[in-house]
C-alpha cells in the first residue's frame, strides 16, 4: 500500500520561495537551537533519557501490532469511535462522513501533520465544509495559500513585515508589523469561529494505549478550543503515534518541549480520554479517533527505513541541519521537512518519487547528535540512497547504467589503495582535456550533467602532495 500525498520538484517550488527564507529561518531555529541547549545543559540525566525513548519508541514500533489493539478496546471503553483508515483517501472520507452525518458546515482544526498528510483542508472545502486552521503559524499559511515550511513553526519563513502585509491583502486589516498586535487580531477574528464551529479537527502528538488517552502538546490555547468547543471532536493520527503507557508518556514529555522549542515543558498539555461522561464536563459529546496507515505498515517491513517511526516530530534536526538552514523547507516538495522529511517522504511515497532527498544532506550527522530519541538520521539517508541507486521492493532501479557504471568503478578504486593511486596519477592527466584555466566546464558523461549546471575545479595531485609534506613525511 502506498501513501499518497503531492510531492512537489525543486524546480517547481524555487519560484515560491521569498528571499527571506535563509534570513528568517536561521533566525528562529538559532533560538530554539540556543535554548535547547541550555535546557539540556540542566539535565545530567539527559543522554540516559534519550536512550530509554529511543528503547521504548523501538519496542513500540517493533509490536505495533499489539499496542494498536490494546489502543482500540481504551479508547471504546472511554467511549470514544475508533476507525481504521488504510489510505488517505480512506481517512478523508471517514472525516467527510461524519461531518455530513452531523450536518457540520464550518470545522475548526489545531495543528495536525496527519490532517496536512491527507490534504483534509482540500477535501472539506470542496464538499462545502469551511475548514478554519487555528494554530497561528497554520492560519498565516491557510491565508498565504501555502503549505508549513517547518513542523513546528509552519510559517517559519516569513517575516512579520510580510504577515501584516498578509492580513491587509487577506482580512483587509491594517495591521502592524507587531507580532502582539498580529497574534491580537488572529486572536479575535478566531475566537468566533470557535464557537460557531459544529466539529473540531485535531492531530495528535502522541496515544497512550493502556488508557486510549490523545495527548496534545501545544503552546496556544487554540488545541483546548478546537477539541472541547465543539460538539464533536475528530482526532487523525499516524498509527506511528501509540505508545504503551503513561510511564512512557512522562519520558516523551521531558524530551519534547526540551528539544522542539527549548521549553521545560509546553505552556498545554492536554491528555483527551474519550468524549465528556456527563454534561457539566467541557469536552465533546461524541468523539473520534481516525487511526492512519496511508503507507506506514509497509515501511515497518524495512528492519532499517522503519526507524523513521520512533520520531517525536521535535523538528530539532532541522533547526541543526546547514541544509535546511539555507534552502529553508519548501525546498524539500513535501510537508514534512528538515532530516526527518528526506528519510520519511522517500519511504512514504517511493524512491523513484522522491529521489533526489536522501541526497539532501552532507552527511555532517549534526541532526543524529540532538535527536532525543535517536533516530539514525545518516544512516537511514544512506540506507535510502542505497535503494535510489540500486532499486527495491519498492521501487524499480532508477539510476541511469552510465552513473551505476562509474559509481561500480570508483567503487573498486576506493577498495584497492594502488589502484587508487594509479587512478589519481592517470585523472588529471585525463581531464586535462576538458579543463580551462582550472576549471573543468564541461565534462564528458556522466559528469556532464554536473558540469552543464556547475564547473568542476580540475583534478590535481593537491591532495596527495599536502599528505605528503605535512603528514606522512612529518611522521617519518
Ligand atoms: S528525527 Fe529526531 S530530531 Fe528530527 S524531528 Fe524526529 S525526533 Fe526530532
Amino acid at each position: 500500500m502506498s501513501a499518497e500525498h503531492r510531492y512537489i520538484e525543486f524546480g517547481d517550488y524555487t519560484q515560491h520561495i521569498p528571499p527571506s527564507i535563509p534570513d528568517a529561518v536561521q533566525h528562529a531555529t538559532s533560538k530554539f537551537l540556543l535554548n535547547r541547549a541550555a535546557r539540556v545543559a540542566e539535565m545530567p540525566q539527559w543522554e540516559q533519557l534519550r536512550q530509554i525513548g529511543s528503547d521504548i519508541r523501538m519496542h513500540t514500533i517493533e509490536n505495533l501490532d499489539i499496542y494498536l489493539e490494546r489502543l482500540e478496546q481504551a479508547v471504546q471503553a472511554a467511549g470514544g469511535i475508533v476507525h481504521w483508515a488504510a489510505t488517505a483517501e480512506d481517512a478523508r472520507q471517514i472525516v467527510l462522513q461524519i461531518a455530513r452525518d452531523h450536518n457540520v458546515s464550518l470545522a475548526v482544526k489545531a495543528k495536525s501533520m496527519a490532517t496536512e498528510e491527507i490534504e483534509l483542508n482540500q477535501a472539506l472545502e470542496a464538499a462545502g465544509i469551511s475548514t478554519v486552521e487555528t494554530d497561528l503559524g497554520e492560519y498565516i499559511i491557510q491565508l498565504a495559500g501555502t503549505g508549513p515550511s517547518h513542523i513546528l513553526a509552519p510559517a517559519i519563513h516569513l517575516k512579520k513585515e510580510q504577515i501584516a502585509a498578509l492580513f491587509h491583502e487577506k482580512l483587509g486589516i491594517d495591521a502592524p508589523a507587531d507580532p502582539v498586535e498580529l497574534t491580537r487580531i488572529a486572536r479575535e477574528t478566531l475566537r468566533e469561529k470557535f464557537l460557531q464551529a459544529g466539529m473540531g479537527i485535531s492531530g495528535g502528538n502522541f496515544v497512550v494505549a493502556e488508557t486510549g488517552t490523545l495527548v496534545l502538546v501545544t503552546n496556544e490555547g487554540n488545541g483546548r478550543m478546537c477539541t472541547g468547543m465543539p460538539d464533536l471532536h475528530v482526532a487523525v493520527v499516524g498509527i506511528d503515534k501509540v505508545i504503551p503507557d503513561w510511564d512512557s508518556l512522562t519520558v516523551f514529555l521531558k524530551l519534547l518541549a526540551r528539544s522542539a522549542t527549548g521549553q521545560k515543558i509546553s505552556t498545554y498539555t492536554q491528555f483527551i480520554t474519550g468524549p465528556r461522561h456527563t454534561d457539566g464536563e467541557f469536552g465533546p459529546r461524541e468523539f473520534h479517533l481516525v487511526l492512519l496507515d496511508n503507507g506506514r505498515s509497509a515501511i515497518l517491513k524495512d528492519p532499517v527505513g522503519r526507524q523513521v517511526f520512533k520520531c517525536i516530530r521535535c523538528s530539532a534536526c532541522a533547526n541543526i541541519c546547514p541544509v535546511y538552514g539555507n534552502v529553508g523547507g519548501f525546498a524539500y516538495g513535501w510537508f514534512i521537512s528538515g532530516p526527518i522529511g528526506a528519510i520519511l517522504a522517500p519511504q512514504m511515497l517511493g524512491t523513484p518519487v522522491a529521489r533526489e532527498l536522501p541526497y539532501a544532506s552532507t552527511l555532517c550527522g549534526s541532526c543524529v547528535d540532538v535527536c532525543p530519541v535517536k533516530v539514525p538520521i545518516t544512516g537511514i539517508l544512506r540506507h535510502l540512497r542505497r535503494r535510489v541507486a540500486q532499486g527495491d521492493e519498492f521501487a524499480p532501479a532508477s539510476m541511469p547504467v552510465p552513473v551505476r557504471t562509474v559509481a561500480s568503478v570508483a567503487a573498486l578504486g576506493l577498495g584497492w589503495s594502488w589502484l587508487y593511486r594509479l587512478g589519481t596519477r592517470l585523472l588529471p592527466g585525463v581531464m586535462g582535456f576538458f579543463q580551462q584555466d582550472g576549471w573543468i566546464k564541461s565534462a564528458p558523461t556522466p559528469l556532464k550533467r554536473w558540469t552543464d549546471v556547475r564547473p568542476l575545479p580540475a583534478f590535481g595531485a593537491h591532495f596527495r602532495q599536502w599528505w605528503h609534506k605535512h603528514i606522512k613525511d612529518t611522521n617519518q
